[in-house]
């Protein structure tokens, strides 16, 4: 399958997305983490992008075109893909279009994960990531065994820079701004399809499962 995550920040798109790569047995592609990790390795890109994000602004277009551009160069994309937090306006969207017509591929379908501001707010502002499996904690809905520790690969966790409660502020501004025209685009081709996200993690999963079961299926006829 090949799914396109859409939603605020704090919606749960990377937490949906990595378990939905283990169970559809597809790549997970998520920008942010992309980025996160060469602003870590100090490569480049990530001393070009390390401002915009600490900031809670959007990285510049052609930044991300190049960088997602390579990502599909990459084999794990043939058996399917879920790409998390790309696009986020109207241009990334058809950027994204013209890589897919260059691979004669398309998306299956684009999933909207709503969720109120309230919980977005609670949910960004306890997260804590760990630094070394990228795994998703927090510290009141779902806190580590140990504080501080992964519970998987007992690497340490840290709460994300722009995890801030003003930088929150700023990346939903960017986001409202710019998702209205992302919503019509796939409206139009057909491909939306929304759910409320403000559920239990486990929950939201299982309706995407559900909705690219039926899809599958569809196909299929
Ligand atoms: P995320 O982990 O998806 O919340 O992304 C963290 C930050 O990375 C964002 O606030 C942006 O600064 C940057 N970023 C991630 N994906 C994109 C994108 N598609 N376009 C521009 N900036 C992005």
């Amino acid at each position: 399958m090949r799914i396109i995550l859409l939603g605020p920040p704090g919606a749960g798109k990377g937490t949906q997305a990595k378990r939905l790569a283990e169970k559809l047995d597809a790549a997970h592609i998520s920008t942010g983490d992309i980025l996160r990790r060469n602003v870590s390795d100090q490569t480049p890109l990530g001393k070009e992008t390390k401002d915009f994000m600490e900031r809670g602004l959007l990285v510049p277009d052609e930044l991300m075109s190049k960088m997602l551009l390579e990502r599909f160069t990459q084999n794990d994309i043939k058996k399917g893909f879920i790409l998390d937090g790309y696009p986020r306006n109207l241009a990334q969207a058809i950027t994204l279009e013209d890589i897919f017509k260059r691979k004669n591929i398309d998306i299956d379908m684009a999933v909207y994960l709503d969720s109120s501001e309230r919980v977005i707010i609670q949910r960004l502002s306890g997260r804590l990531v760990c630094g070394a499996c990228g795994a998703n904690f927090h510290a009141v809905n779902m806190p580590p065994k140990k504080k501080g520790i992964c519970d998987r690969c007992s690497g340490s966790l840290f709460q994300r820079t722009d995890d801030k409660e003003e930088t929150i502020i700023k990346r939903l501004e960017v986001y409202k701004k710019e998702v209205s025209s992302l919503i019509k685009y796939y409206q139009q081709k057909n491909k939306l399809y929304r759910l409320n996200a403000d559920g239990e993690a486990e929950a939201v999963l299982n309706e995407i499962i559900v909705l690219s079961n039926k899809l599958h299926d569809s196909l299929k006829v």
